[in-house]
């Protein structure tokens, strides 16, 4: 059973084309200026079944997803349960003869990661490691603060991140919007100062946000 705060399709902010996304329930990091802290309690009730949640990757993609990145939430505070998510991705991938890579974030250090997580780096194409730095403004694509880095893990992660490892955020950055049961989120990096921003906007429209998720 993998605790999950909500899970999208189809994702195109958070890596190369569209993408499922999954973000985790439960992170014990809490870095400062985290925008998902919504994410950070542990919650029973928003377990899925691993069958469950591999069920609905299959049936909203249809086998047409590039590419499936977990987010959070700390995907890897829940370890035995990423774990067998990823091996089940994979079984899928295998399956089907599909080729959608698998990307993860982490704010654990990469060393960390390689000394007390290896298997699941090993099942994994690429990996974001390192904690949300609030002082230190975001400089690549896909990463929230300069000290985070794009990691390829395997041959398919090395083809299709490579180009992307140090790709300036620039141009390319992008944000969704999804909208669920009253509830709106905001899917991929912001730049600091842009949720003030989309706040601001809302409150001229007459629009008042309330337990957003980057205040507790
Ligand atoms: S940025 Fe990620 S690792 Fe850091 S507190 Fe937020 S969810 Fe946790």
């Amino acid at each position: 059973m993998l605790e999950v705060n909500k899970a999208h399709w189809p994702v195109t902010v958070l890596g190369p084309g569209r993408r499922i996304g999954v973000w985790v329930q439960g992170c014990s990091i809490h870095c400062h200026g985290c925008v998902s802290q919504d994410t950070w309690p542990r919650d029973p009730g928003k377990r899925i079944a691993v069958a469950d949640l591999i069920a609905w990757c299959r049936d909203v993609s249809r086998g047409t997803a590039d590419g499936i990145t977990i987010s959070g939430g700390e995907p890897f505070d829940q370890p035995a349960a990423l774990d067998a998510f990823l091996a089940g991705l994979a079984a899928w991938r295998r399956e089907q003869e599909l080729d959608f890579d698998i990307l993860c974030y982490s704010g654990y250090p990469l060393r960390r990661l390689q000394k007390e997580h290896a298997r699941l780096l090993a099942r994994l194409d690429a990996v974001i490691p390192e904690p949300y730095v609030d002082r230190l403004p975001p400089a690549n694509l896909w990463r929230g603060s300069a000290n985070q880095t794009l990691v390829p893990l395997s041959a398919r992660g090395r083809e299709r991140y490579l180009p992307y490892v140090d790709r300036p955020a620039g141009g390319d950055k992008r944000m969704q919007a999804a909208i669920d049961g009253g509830r709106v989120w905001m899917i991929g990096i912001p730049d600091r100062g842009d949720m003030a921003r989309v706040e601001a906007l809302c409150a001229e429209r007459g629009l008042t946000l309330t337990e957003v998720s980057w205040r507790r």
